[in-house]
């Protein structure tokens, strides 16, 4: 069955699409942290959370109220008053800590940062954005632009000039082997050496830890210490929080509170997650900058009354049982059981990440040197363990991402963790 629609999947679909597995999977319903594919075999899902579930597969409090708000009105998010459009809003406004923060919702989060570039570009007046190298930050035909991993950027006809600063990757690279404190020395003289010439951009975008780029950790206080450089110049900063959003760092609600001691961003970016499947992406800003634009501007799927149901019900969920709190420690455990088990396994350099998002990265044995191939078997030995598992990295993809929803049990970390073992095993 399966076969059948890879054909029909390659014969319609464009070529450019990135299928995991030689074999694809068909994944047909999901409950809690397990999904089952169309042949009936079921997978424990490390990396659905940070995609589309934040919480849990099929969670009844979703799945209700999205039904419930299906049979009574979807109509356009932005022409007549929206109730839920508004609660979620004024939620989302109060946790982001911005003061005096406005709203927008979206479809998704290329359209999240498509947006940030176009206020920060109109408020600055200026097209010149900074991006992080190996940054993600959509598919649009501005964000690819911006996008500093070129394996994912299909084109380079951006209409934004782009500058790309150090320090969103510490792995590798000129200053990976200095200390923390060393490290932001670096980058900040990188930084002040970009801005010392001409006029200054409009901002500089940055994800507070790579996704796409393989769950990457620059130290804390990193982006602080940008901040301070970037206000001497004017220059905004947006945090891209598409993946470090709603808790899933653990000790953190966002990504940027590990950067947070001069100030929130100026504008913040959020998406995947918080509609647990349904699409939901978004800016927030300081409403000097949202009012910046002067003509209309709206969006017909951006917070529909559906899309907003489903955001709030899933954020109480969130709150009211504490997954953040669970991701700090179900997070802590894994990441420590994982380094245990890894520590003897010559192809892991490193595991890294923080609360529920945790990157491996794999090298060639005895070597420094990206191992793309080993993480594509990894992947293969994880689903024939039953665990489904992410990979990403730089313009090699050698690490592995494991971000589960956000409601993993300690028994299901440890078994992941065994499968993970005997995955990691198999292909030494
Ligand atoms: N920003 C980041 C950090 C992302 O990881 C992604 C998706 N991988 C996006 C933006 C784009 O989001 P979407 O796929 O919803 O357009």
């Amino acid at each position: 069955m399966t076969d059948e629609l890879l054909g029909r999947h390659k014969a319609v679909l464009p070529d450019w699409l990135a299928l995991y597995y030689a074999d694809p999977l068909e994944i047909t319903h999901g409950e809690g942290r397990h999904v089952w594919d169309a042949a009936g075999e079921k997978y424990l899902d490390f990396f659905g959370g940070i995609l589309t579930t934040m919480t849990a597969h099929a969670l009844p409090e979703v799945t209700k109220a999205v039904s419930e708000q299906a049979g009574r009105i979807v109509h356009s998010s932005t022409l007549y008053l929206n109730r839920p459009m508004v609660e979620l809003a004024e939620r989302i406004a109060q946790m982001s800590g911005i003061p005096d923060a406005r709203v927008f919702f979206t479809t998704s989060g290329t359209e999240a940062n498509d947006t940030a570039l176009m206020l920060a570009t109109t408020y600055r007046r200026s097209n010149q954005i900074m991006a992080m190298r190996n940054s993600y930050h959509g598919r649009s035909f501005s964000a690819v632009g911006i996008t500093g991993n070129k394996g994912w950027s299909p084109t380079s006809l951006s209409p934004l000039q782009t500058l790309y600063v150090h320090g969103g990757v510490r792995t590798r690279g000129p200053y990976a082997d200095l200390s923390d404190a060393d490290f932001i020395t670096a980058c900040v003289a990188d930084l002040e050496d970009l801005l010392g010439h001409g006029r200054p951009p409009a901002a500089l975008i940055a994800e507070p830890i790579q996704g796409v780029g393989g769950f990457t950790s620059p130290p804390d206080g990193l982006y602080a210490a940008f901040r301070e450089v970037l206000q001497r110049h004017g220059v905004l900063w947006i945090a891209d929080e598409v993946q470090t959003g709603w808790g899933r760092t653990g000790d953190n609600f966002w990504g940027w509170q590990a950067h947070g001691q001069n100030g929130p961003p100026d504008i913040l970016t959020f998406a995947k997650g918080i509609g647990n499947g349904m699409s939901i992406g978004g800016v927030v800003a300081r409403s000097e900058v949202m009012n910046c634009l002067d003509s209309n501007s709206i969006s017909t799927f951006g917070g529909t009354q559906i899309t907003m149901a489903a955001g709030l019900a899933n954020l109480n969920y969130l709150v009211e049982h504490d997954l953040q709190g669970n991701a700090r420690r179900v997070g802590g455990l894994l990441i420590e059981r994982l380094r245990a088990i890894t520590a003897q396994i010559p192809a892991v350099k490193e595991v890294r990440g923080r609360g529920l998002m945790i990157g491996i990265e794999l090298v060639k044995p005895g070597t420094d040197e990206a191992n793309p191939e080993a993480a594509s078997a990894v992947l293969e030995a994880a689903r024939r363990e039953g665990l489904l598992i992410g990979k990403g990295g730089g313009h090699n993809t050698s690490a592995l991402r494991i971000a589960p929803p956000l409601s993993l049990t300690v028994a299901e970390a440890e078994e992941g963790a065994d499968a993970l073992e005997r995955a990691l095993r198999s292909i030494q």
